[in-house]
């Protein structure tokens, strides 16, 4: 058998980042024993809590916020929901209390607007013998209120007029575990732990950019970046390491996918597909009953020229909801049948499976081309007679769910792989499916309605080549959205009443963001009872995701087939479902939902040729960035135009449907969501000098030709980068 060599490979890329390799050797790499004040016990704990084993990863242990030290708090305005403050002022009183082991120093600090209890549990003598009643203290901890009065813990103590002589203005503060707390090791000390490592490594933290790259773009060095990130001196001078950083890191990750793309264009062969043949011209010119968009035949050609070019294609088809990528793929699949070949197309749920079934025996009607589903439900003795059929190479296209890549579908002769809805699948999936043609990998067409702005596409896949539909079939009647306040409820309602009336179907969708959260599921119940006691003359059904996988889709084939004409639901219809005789989604609390959330679920109706609406039902505590959310829904309809502005709306957090490849791709610093910026700067920075230095041979180059022979465990043959 062929070693899994995908698996390795994609692993090999995404588990590496210039700031996160392992220790080499030299001082960056020794141990954490090896600083003053950590011993085997704390070196241990540091290893099994945050996984920090060697001077580097303390140092590139990233404070998660800073603290202001130019910002002294009145003690008046404290509160105990603050992390941590500073205060300034003078002790007024000190005791020792009680006995042995419950020993403990009590302490009361003024700063003339109010007073706050201090407490140590530890080194009482030592204070009793430093701290002094005529001194200006300035004090830094975290205030706790203990019987209604506010009290700060071993709180971090300076004399006033020596203060932020050692430290810079901006004092770090780092995630650590109470286990961690219980040892000593609280952020404080972990501060001085990394300032120890950086006087142990002096000098020796390597450049990863060419001289002439930081000079070029005003970049600050690396050493001094990393020092920055950790004891800032001001805010303009984190930002400068942040920029630095950041860049480096999605430098890195760009340079590294091109170079991971163009080896395996180089290595990995792929079907040469024969001239298009029966199969493919008769449902072209005879199956199609609509002219194709632009933008699909572009994309044609693109996977036309994948699959005739020798090497294995891996593309990812982007198309917001609706562009048509569903015909697109049947005319992919339909070129490896007219090679003698078969196909297969695999879906993230049952019933995507069994539409894109129906769909596809819909539009092969009258043709020879034989197509199968296969999925979970069905029984054995169904499953082993399909199965044995596509062994026999008698199915020339199969459809089904994640049940595809099991071990007992053996295909006669896969070639062409197609996978729908991307984020629901995993590298490793895609890997499985790869391995079901052993004589040469199947070419591969995912196609993700997930909008991801191109550049930031390709450097999150850019092990794939991506396409995108930009383009929507003519025709459509655009989805009419609009927002309804708690006032509004009752002209709702009887909206409701006359689409119902003329036939339509309607969703009536709430928020479940955690599964969990018993209180959502209250509110869907109660929705759903409410529901059919307004509209009693019609049929109700809910699905929800903590039903059962069968009695959900019981439900969804029900609504499906008009068998209930409302379905009350969570986001579990967000991928899924395709009836076009639904024509009105109510969004509730749609100010709880992400923008990107909203634009899927809107796009389950608008998928017939009647008038769609979307109304998104917003609660009375909707703030203004929530309403601007849902003004975003009713202005637009475009996928991207929204994606776009989430990214600005967002202060902070995620793309969805990102998340998990960002953290897959170990980044520390940037966040590919928020710094769009950054991912185009870098991707053109890379796409440059492979331009201008292929093979990277340049003597100006070294430093990146050194960086990525450590972050390579074996390099790649230079000569065939291009
Ligand atoms: P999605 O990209 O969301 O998967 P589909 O492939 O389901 O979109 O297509 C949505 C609808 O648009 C389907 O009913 C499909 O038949 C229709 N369609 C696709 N391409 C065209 C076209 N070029 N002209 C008209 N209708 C089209
Ligand atoms: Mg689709």
């Amino acid at each position: 058998m062929r070693p899994i060599y995908p698996v390795a490979k994609v692993a090999r890329t995404y588990s590496h980042n210039p700031m996160a390799r392992p220790g080499d050797g030299t001082l960056l790499g020794s141990d954490l024993t090896y600083l003053s004040g950590i011993g085997e016990r704390r070196a241990h704990l540091l290893a099994s809590e945050l996984s920090l084993r060697t001077l580097e990863d303390l140092i590139l242990y990233f404070p998660y916020k800073y603290l202001d030290r130019t910002q002294i708090y009145p003690i008046s305005q404290l509160s105990t929901g603050l992390a941590y403050v500073q205060l300034r002022g003078r002790i007024v009183s000190l005791e020792q209390e009680g006995q042995g082991h419950r020993k403990r120093l009590k302490g009361y600090f003024s700063d003339g607007t109010g007073m706050v209890e201090l407490v140590w549990f530890n080194s009482i003598s030592y204070w009793v013998r430093t701290l002094r009643q005529d001194t200006d203290y300035i004090l830094f901890g975290q205030p706790k209120a203990f019987k209604g009065v506010i009290s700060i813990t071993h709180p971090d103590i300076e004399v006033a007029s020596k203060a932020g002589e050692s430290v810079g203005s901006f004092f770090p503060l780092y995630h650590t575990s109470e286990r961690m707390k219980r040892s000593g090791m609280d952020s404080k000390a972990l501060s001085g732990a990394v300032r120890r490592a950086f006087d142990r490594v002096q000098g020796q933290i390597p450049e990863t950019l060419p001289g002439y790259f930081l000079s070029q773009y005003g970049l600050m060095p690396r050493a001094q970046a990393l020092y920055a990130m950790h004891f800032p001196t001001d805010s303009a001078q984190l930002e400068a390491a942040q920029r630095r950083l950041k860049l480096e890191e999605l430098f890195y990750l760009r340079l590294r996918m091109r170079l991971i793309h163009a080896e395996r264009q180089a290595e990995s062969g792929g079907f040469v597909l024969g001239p298009l043949g029966d199969h493919f011209m008769t449902f072209y010119e005879q199956g199609l009953t609509f002219e194709l968009t632009g933008a699909q035949k572009r994309v044609l050609r693109e996977i036309r020229e994948d699959v005739t070019s020798g090497h294995q294609m891996n593309r990812l088809l982007q198309g917001d909801v609706g562009s048509g990528k569903t015909v697109v793929a049947l005319l992919a699949m339909l070129q490896a049948v007219d090679s003698g070949m078969q196909a297969c197309m695999m879906a993230p749920t049952e019933i995507l499976a069994q539409q894109h079934y129906n769909t596809l025996t819909m539009m092969l009607r009258g043709q020879k081309t034989s197509v199968a589903l296969l999925t979970g439900s069905m029984r054995k003795r169904e499953k082993e007679r399909i199965t044995a059929c596509v062994e026999a190479g008698e199915v020339d296209i199969l459809v089904g769910t994640h049940i595809l890549i099991e071990d007992y579908v053996r295909f006669h002769a896969l070639g062409m792989a197609v996978i729908d809805e991307q984020h629901r699948f995993g590298v490793y999936q895609r890997s499985r499916l790869w391995e079901k043609n052993p004589a040469l990998h199947p070419h591969i067409l995912i196609m993700s309605a997930t909008p991801i702005p191109r550049t930031l596409a390709m450097t999150m896949y850019g092990d794939l080549d991506v396409s995108v539909l930009d383009e929507l079939p003519p025709g459509r009647t655009p989805i009419k959205t609009s927002f309804a306040l708690e006032r509004d409820v009752v002209e709702v309602r009887k909206f409701l009443h006359m689409q119902l009336r003329e036939g339509r179907q309607v969703y009536i969708v709430y928020p479940l963001i955690e599964e969990s959260e018993k209180s959502d599921l209250k509110s869907l119940e109660e929705g759903y009872d409410e529901t059919r006691s307004i509209f009693p003359s019609y049929q109700v059904g809910m699905v929800h995701g903590k039903m059962k996988a069968a009695d959900k889709e019981e439900e969804m084939r029900k609504f499906a087939a008009g068998e209930t004409q409302i379905l009350v639901a969570t986001t579990v219809i967000e991928v899924g479902v395709d009836v076009p005789n639904a024509t009105v989604m109510v969004i509730t609390a749609a100010e709880r939902f992400g923008l990107s959330q909203l634009h899927q679920l809107r796009g389950r109706v608008g998928r017939g040729d009647k008038q769609s609406y979307c109304i998104l039902r917003v609660g009375p505590k909707a703030g203004a960035t929530s309403m601007k959310r849902i003004q975003v829904m009713c202005d637009s309809t475009d996928g991207f135009y929204i994606a776009e502005q989430d990214m600005a709306l967002r202060g902070y957090g995620e793309l969805e449907g990102t998340q998990q490849s960002g953290t897959a791709m170990n980044l520390r610093v940037a966040d590919l969501s928020r710094d769009v910026t950054a991912v185009t700067f870098a991707a053109r920075l890379v796409d440059w000098l492979l331009k201008d230095d292929p093979t990277l041979s340049k003597e100006i180059n070294t430093p990146i030709r050194t960086t990525l022979a450590e972050l390579m465990t074996d390099a790649p043959d230079w000569g065939q980068i291009s």
